[in-house]
């Protein structure tokens, strides 16, 4: 990594997340000199398990081995060789193997600062990324040809493309004037880790309850981690219980699936949303991730669908590069908002359905959801559709 403090860059990547870091990685070869600005520390890796983690598709999978990020990670990825979902008011249920498809394992179970550690690892081999960090945005500044940052210490930065990999609340969306409409699911998810006495059994398990879905996810230890999903108005009261309250209302919402439960960290929530921009694109400006798209976490795909935009991003500026076309053109980046846009919709619009058929509880739709997760698990040739699409499409 560059010790240099450029203050003009072929690429400025704000957000040094998972998705803008994978993006970095991606761009390691292409000859552009590349500035990431993160406004925060990264976090420090513990021998706890963090209690934010993220389902790892195996798109994503090849896209950390692709970079060299992936031997940095393997230590505490948690694999996921099954995948049981049921609906708590039926006796529908639908049942993932990877034996099936002839893969050894569905996807891992990760620490999200596992994973950006691993990737800013990565990054460091290369000379042309500079990792500005910690660095406040005073200001944007947005023109046709060149971009510029105004930090809080004094320092501008310009560059020919901006991309904003800053998140649900991107600062650069809101310059480039890019509308954004969130909408609250009413919902929060309740994070935690904790202890099952029963083995996880290297699967991802998720119930849909009325109040909406519960995942136990297994990690590389042993325990599992929870995302609990549940209508805003109970979060507070949950959250209010004592250790054990808490853990025998989990046990419960899983149906006693692995037996007694133990809290092994902190509970936290997080507000639940969906939302699309219009526009990933402008001239000299792109966005990717939870900047471009935010969707319901229940099919833990959010991260997998950014670490996408990343791939699909890089791809389009290399390859305009090659063919000696103005990569940071809005002509030559539309083809990366026609590659992503559709595919993401479609994502975001598929959480949106199964959260408001799966947590409500008219008996038609109880009859009709616990029908459709029998015929998927029964039909070969749907339930590989459903595979694929979980699986990124490898
Ligand atoms: C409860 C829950 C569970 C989830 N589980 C999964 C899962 O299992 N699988 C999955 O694929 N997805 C999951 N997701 C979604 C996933 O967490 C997000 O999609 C993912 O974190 C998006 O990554 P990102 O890099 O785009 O944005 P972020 O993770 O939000 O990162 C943005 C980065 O930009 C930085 N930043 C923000 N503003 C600025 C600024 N102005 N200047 C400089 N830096 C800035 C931030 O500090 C941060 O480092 C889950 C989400 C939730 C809420």
């Amino acid at each position: 990594m560059s010790e240099k403090k450029e203050t003009h860059y072929d690429v400025l990547i704000v957000g040094g997340g998972m998705v803008g870091l994978t993006l970095a990685n991606l761009l390691r070869d292409s000859g552009l000199q590349i500035g990431v600005v993160e406004k925060l520390e990264p976090k420090v890796i513990s021998d706890e398990i963090d209690i934010r983690v993220s389902a790892i598709n195996r798109a994503s999978l090849a896209i950390f081995k692709s970079i060299g990020a992936w031997p940095a990670m393997v230590e505490r990825a948690g694999a996921f060789r099954d995948m049981h979902v049921w609906d708590a008011t039926g006796a529908g249920m639908i049942h993932f193997d990877s034996a099936e498809v002839g893969l050894d394992t569905l996807g891992y179970i990760i620490e999200n600062r596992v994973i950006q550690q691993a990737l800013q690892k990565a990054m460091q081999q290369a000379d042309n990324i500079e990792w500005i960090c910690p660095a406040t945005i005073d200001s944007i500044k947005l023109s046709d040809d060149t971009q510029q940052l105004h930090l809080e210490d004094g320092r501008t930065l310009e560059c020919r493309l901006l991309v904003g990999a800053d998140g649900s609340r991107s600062q650069v969306r809101a310059a480039a004037g890019i509308e954004f409409e969130r909408l609250s699911y009413a919902q929060q998810a309740i994070v935690c880790t904790v202890a099952t006495e029963l083995p996880h059994a290297e699967t991802a398990w998720q119930c849909f309850t009325p109040d909406g879905p519960l995942a136990f996810l297994p990690l590389v230890n042993e325990q599992s981690s929870i995302v609990w999903s549940l209508e805003e108005s109970k979060v507070d009261a949950m959250l209010a219980l004592d250790e054990a309250a808490f853990c025998r209302a989990l046990e419960q919402a899983f149906e006693y699936q692995l037996g007694a439960v133990t809290l092994v960290s902190e509970r936290a929530a997080f507000p639940l949303g969906h939302g699309h921009v219009d526009q990933y694109v402008r001239s000299g400006l792109a966005l990717v991730g939870d900047a471009a798209h935010n969707i319901h976490p229940l099919a833990g795909q959010g991260a997998n669908l950014g670490f996408l935009d990343a791939a699909c991003l890089a791809d389009v500026i290399i390859q305009a590069r090659a063919a000696n076309r103005q990569w940071s053109a809005l002509h030559s980046l539309r083809k990366y908002e026609r590659a992503r846009k559709g595919e993401n919709r479609l994502m975001e619009s598929a959480m949106t359905g199964f959260k408001l058929l799966f947590s409500n509880d008219n008996p038609m739709l109880a009859t009709v959801r616990n029908a459709g997760l029998g015929l998927v698990d029964q039909v070969p040739l749907i339930k590989q559709q459903f595979m694929r699409h979980a699986l990124g499409g490898h």
